[in-house]
């Protein structure tokens, strides 16, 4: 069997640079535009806060190069879409043909050479040259007639605010680029009787392009018992460094078999995924077949490693946490499955205390976790191993998927990971401590109202803005609670929507 080990970096992928122009100017002209335009690619390229290679493409002077480009930019796997600058005036007629064929995201850098007026030696040529205010209106009427989603970027190459935008918008690319290729593995259904983490996973594959089957946990079993010892004791050291292991599960412990398992799990996990080329998976306590014990410890350092992963057979949050891996790529923190569970109620002070049984990613710590055993209350299986920490403070997005029957819905609340007020010595699972955007009472309310789900993802290696980008590529609804959100807004924007994807979807 070939493996494939799962890829969670943004290095293999480019985004091409298109300028537009016309014939109209001469050949000296045009060689201007492209000496300009190429610095402009080189400014942002050498930009520590643009994150993907930028490849400057000739500049575009008729319908037949343009629609060219799109398709190019279409059929090459590592492009993760365009950014587009109309240096001069570039009749948009020209860009119906390609902008209708681009299958890509797009973003319109609204920009120009110079940052200053030269008042003193300004005339009409540099004025026919650097003509991108008047140049880009044409390009944002064409673009917005024919409905293309795409991100405006607004200002100099060399103001650090467009880079980061530009930077932002990479990201989704990359996450949108991810969840195209991803192939998500289901160890069992649903769990018995939730509603929300259902849904239509044939939509599925044709918004975001994932693919999501699901296999007999036996399959996994097996691959699970058939883990070497050799490789078994291999990991079980590499746990030993990286993690505060207690003494029970210690070599010589007591309790060290079930160590021994959990490192089978991931054995056995890792292989099955990377034989089958899987990016995501999910897990489900109600049906664990001949596995031993619930998948803790493995699925924690898994979704650190850029998998993404539901529990309870949730496949969209799996999507959710493999997209925000790949976006947040190289930057501190990381993404995971995280649910609400209970408060901290305090009358304006209150907290979310979000967990999980076991399966939150490390990623979020920089503190060395604690690798421990404990009972679980559910499932009927043999005692967990797993690792125990609390999330760095620091700003963080949480991002659920419902499936809204017509279309999909992301929903988003921006809120901010606190040191417990006390420790929480008795609670033995990976955890974080927040304060929602814009307060408490608000977010839930919203949270509510939105019908968002109990599961999510949560960054702390990128913000909503990545998921706005993200949301608009992929044409996929997106509702944000942040410092801005009303509830009486919040309402209003849930009912107008109602009506706005449908109409949009056509009729
Ligand atoms: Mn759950």
């Amino acid at each position: 069997m070939t493996r494939t080990p799962l890829t969670t970096s943004l290095d293999g992928y480019e985004v091409w640079f298109l300028t537009g122009s016309q014939h109209l100017y001469g050949p000296e002209t045009l060689a201007q535009v492209a000496d300009q335009s190429r610095t402009i690619v080189e400014t942002l390229d050498a930009a520590s806060d643009v994150p993907v290679k930028l490849v400057w493409k000739p500049v575009l002077t008729d319908s037949a190069a343009i629609k060219q480009v799109a398709l190019e930019a279409n059929a090459a796997p590592n492009v993760i879409g365009l950014v587009a600058w109309m240096h001069t005036f570039s009749p948009a007629k020209m860009w119906i043909a390609g902008l209708d064929a681009l299958q890509k995201p797009l973003a319109h850098l609204h920009t120009q050479a110079n940052v200053e007026l030269p008042y003193a030696d300004i005339d009409f040529d540099f004025m026919n040259l650097n003509q991108a205010a008047h140049g880009d209106r044409e390009f944002g009427y064409i673009q917005t007639r024919l409905g293309v989603p795409r991100k405006t970027i607004v200002g100099h190459a060399s103001d650090p605010r467009v880079q980061r935008e530009l930077g932002t918008w990479q990201r989704a690319a990359a996450g949108l680029a991810a969840s195209r290729d991803l192939k998500l593995a289901r160890f069992g259904d649903n769990m018995r009787f939730v509603a929300v983490t259902e849904g239509d996973k044939t939509e599925a594959e044709l918004r975001f392009g994932v693919q999501v089957n699901t296999w007999g946990v036996n399959e996994l079993a097996d691959a699970v018992h058939a883990a070497s010892d050799a490789d078994i004791d291999a990991l079980v050291a590499e746990y030993e460094e990286l993690y505060e292991v207690e003494p029970s599960l210690r070599r010589g412990g007591e309790r060290h078999d079930s160590l021994r398992y959990g490192a089978a799990i991931e054995i056995g996990l890792r292989s099955f995924l990377e034989e089958g080329g899987f990016g995501a998976f999910t897990t489900s306590f109600e049906d664990l077949g001949a596995l031993r014990q619930l998948p803790g410890l493995a699925v924690q350092r898994l979704q650190a490693e850029g998998y993404g992963f539901g529990a309870e057979g949730d496949w969209k949050t799996a999507i959710l946490v493999r997209v925000a891996n790949v976006m947040g790529a190289g930057l501190p923190g990381g993404a995971t499955l995280m649910e609400d569970y209970t408060y901290d109620m305090t009358p304006g002070d209150e907290l979310i205390l979000g967990a999980h049984m076991l399966e939150v990613a490390p990623s979020i710590t920089t503190a060395k976790p604690t690798l421990e055993i404990h009972p679980l209350g559910i499932g009927g299986k043999e005692d967990p191993v797993r690792l125990v920490f609390t999330a760095d403070p620091g700003p963080a997005v949480v991002v659920a998927l419902s499936d809204m029957r017509d279309r999909f819905r992301l929903t988003a609340n921006v809120v901010e990971n606190v040191p417990p007020r006390e420790p929480l010595p008795k609670l033995p699972v990976g955890r974080a401590i927040w304060k929602p955007a814009p307060d408490f009472q608000t977010s839930a309310a919203a949270w509510l109202t939105a019908g968002a789900a109990h599961h999510t993802v949560m960054s702390t290696a990128v913000g909503v803005d990545v998921f706005r980008d993200f949301a608009e590529m992929a044409r996929v609804e997106l509702l944000v609670i942040d410092e801005e959100t009303t509830q009486r807004g919040f309402e209003r924007e849930v009912r107008w929507n109602q009506a706005y994807y449908r109409l949009a979807q056509g009729l």
